[in-house]
């Protein structure tokens, strides 16, 4: 309609003696992300601001986009924020946090360095794990980060995020510590630091897969 159409039905509508107008709420249509369309990060994480795309918008205090270097050789793919993380809006702040620093620091790098995110953007309430639908609608999120990105190698930490990003139902057991592909990158699973902070004993495991990656990337 143009603007001389609607001031002709808004007349007719006065000269019939109207006074009262009711609008009907239409939903805006949320955009979808189109790949390989935006240019660096920062456009990403603006696409994706305010973002009502799963039922997990409703219970976020903020969107944890993932934060480090955007040149970074090598990139950590979590599960999803914990309270911390959606308190701060920063992945891996928490527990397990300090755990994947000491991690990176242990290779023989600096956290500033490489990258780190999640599959999952928003926190599950509860920490429950995300549902199928949840992760239909961030995975394109993470795939433009993986390209943005373009790392040497991504560490996939625990159960959910190697089974996410290699689309397999195989168990962390069998995933870790075994290079895989996933979107042209080289894949290392290893253990999540979470279960290394109940379970201190696997850390050795962990050691064995970031060896791997250390020396993967020193051109090994
Ligand atoms: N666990 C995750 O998988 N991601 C975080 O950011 C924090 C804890």
């Amino acid at each position: 309609m143009t603007d001389g159409t609607i001031r002709g039905e808004l007349e007719f509508f006065r000269d019939l003696g109207v006074t009262d107008l009711f609008l009907e709420q239409t939903a805006t249509a949320v955009p979808a992300l189109v790949p390989g369309s935006l240019p660096d990060l920062p456009s990403l994480q603006k696409f994706l601001a305010g973002c009502p795309r799963c039922k997990l918008s409703a219970g976020r205090k903020n969107i944890v986009f993932g934060q480090g270097n955007p040149k970074a050789d090598l990139m950590f793919v979590g599960e999803a924020p914990g309270r911390d993380e959606d308190e701060q809006g920063l992945a891996f702040v928490g527990r397990a946090g300090q755990l994947l620093t000491k991690i990176i620091e242990a290779m023989g790098m600096k956290r500033e360095n490489v990258y780190i995110c999640n599959v999952i953007k928003c926190r599950p309430p509860n920490n429950r794990n995300p549902e199928p639908d949840e992760v239909a609608s961030c995975r394109p999120f993470l795939d433009e980060q993986i390209r943005l990105i373009s790392p040497k190698v991504i560490v996939t930490l625990g159960t959910f995020a190697a089974q996410a990003l290699l689309e397999t139902d195989e168990s962390i057991g069998r995933l870790r510590g075994r290079w895989r592909t996933a979107r042209g990158v080289r894949v290392m699973p290893t253990f999540h630091p979470a279960f290394l902070l109940r379970s201190p004993e696997r850390k050795k495991d962990v050691w064995e897969d970031m060896k791997l990656v250390r020396d993967h990337l020193a051109g090994n």
